[in-house]
């Protein structure tokens, strides 16, 4: 018997559907010549900053850097402090401790697996110099909060938007709300180059002024440098497939809409089975459609042998990996990252991913939900 393969997230169909645009993008560069720090990479930044609503963009080498760079570019460093997600992917921690500054883990809202504003302001003290929030699996943070607890204790707000490529908040893009943001455009993103890219963006002047050089050695005429910089560019050749894939966003992103629709009212009132909790004022763009089941491990088996593809995003909290040992932090201290941990799974999605594939993987965990109750 053949049986169905679903994969977590279809990587090919993307260039069969854009193959004219990227085929033209990639010839574009090639006949310029020109491949690092061009026409491509500044029509990028104005089209991604017009589709955000922010005043700048600047194109950098991944996600991780533009979050390292923000900070730098902020003066954050040695001595100060920076709160995080305690349930996040570890990039946004490591970005942290490359400042020099000390990642100070908060616990999410169970519901929504963000940043929870209830639990911020007992994490400040005098050393705290901004608040870290991810826009957790493509849902927004509660930003609004975040940014009046910021207000008052002059804090800057640094959103890691590498999940959430167009996702809204109260009408608002992800990115555009607090002082600056850190987007990565790594293959598996929503919007995803054909290998690592970033951006940072902000509307403070100040700021993208100092970004342009720290990404650049330090230096805004070519051999005169101000500051001890790094090397991270965005690429021409990114830009320009990244430009090629701007267009198409939201109607991708509505795609994996349908999809997690779909997956709601199959799923729904299932035993075991916790669905996302999406607040009124979110508009999501499913970059990770999460289930919590408490017999996780055994549902992920029950999936594989059924042909269904899925991960675990993620299944070690920071403050648990040997990474951060050093920080000396014991199991049991932030129990809902560690709770998601343990019990999270990551369902196949994506804007290429067909209906009968989902009838089939929901089906599949009506099985497991009804024989394991
Ligand atoms: C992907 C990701 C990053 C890092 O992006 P890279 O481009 O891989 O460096 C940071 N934070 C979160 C939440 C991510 O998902």
């Amino acid at each position: 018997m053949n049986q169905r393969k679903v994969p977590f997230l279809d990587m090919k169909s993307p260039y069969q559907e854009l193959k004219a645009e990227l085929d033209a993008a990639y010839q574009r560069v090639m006949e310029s010549g020109w491949y690092i720090l061009g026409e491509e990479v500044k029509s990028f930044e104005r089209e991604f900053a017009a589709y955000c609503g922010a005043r700048h963009c600047l194109g950098v080498g991944n996600g991780l850097e533009a979050l390292h760079l923000i900070l730098r570019g902020y003066g954050i460093g040695e001595g100060d402090e920076v709160i995080v997600p305690s349930n996040t992917y570890i990039a946004t921690w490591l970005a942290v401790s490359y400042s020099g500054a000390r990642p100070v883990p908060v616990e999410p809202d169970p519901r929504t697996y963000n940043l929870d504003p209830l639990r911020v302001e007992a994490a400040i003290t005098s050393r705290t110099k901004a608040i870290l929030p991810v826009h957790l699996y493509g849902q927004p943070a509660d930003m609004d909060p975040l940014l009046e607890i910021a207000g008052r204790h002059n804090l800057k707000v640094i959103e890691d938007a590498a999940q959430a490529q167009g996702a809204r908040y109260k009408g608002r893009f992800a990115g555009a709300l607090g002082h600056a943001s850190g987007f990565s455009f790594y293959p598996g993103k929503n919007l995803g180059a054909l290998g690592d890219a970033g951006a940072v963006l902000t509307d403070d002047d100040e700021l993208a002024e100092k970004i342009r050089m720290l990404r650049n050695y330090g230096s805004k005429v070519k051999y005169y440098n101000e500051y001890k910089g790094y090397n991270s560019r965005l690429d021409e050749l990114h830009a320009a497939f990244l430009r090629a894939k701007l267009p198409t966003l939201e109607e991708w992103n509505q795609r994996r809409v349908k999809i997690a629709e779909y997956y709601v009212e199959r799923l729904s009132g299932l035993p075991g089975l916790t669905l996302p909790h999406v607040p009124e004022w979110a508009e999501p763009i499913w970059h990770i459609f999460t289930v919590l089941h408490p017999r996780r491990d055994e549902l992920q088996k029950y999936l594989a042998s059924q042909g269904v593809d899925t991960l675990i995003h993620y299944p070690i909290p920071p403050h648990l990996s040997d990474a951060y040992r050093d920080m000396g932090i014991p199991q049991g201290t932030f129990p809902i990252a560690e709770r998601i941990a343990a019990s999270e799974l990551s369902l196949p999605m994506g804007p290429h991913m067909s209906f009968e594939d989902a009838e089939y993987v929901a089906n599949a965990i009506r099985r497991f939900a009804e024989e394991t109750k």
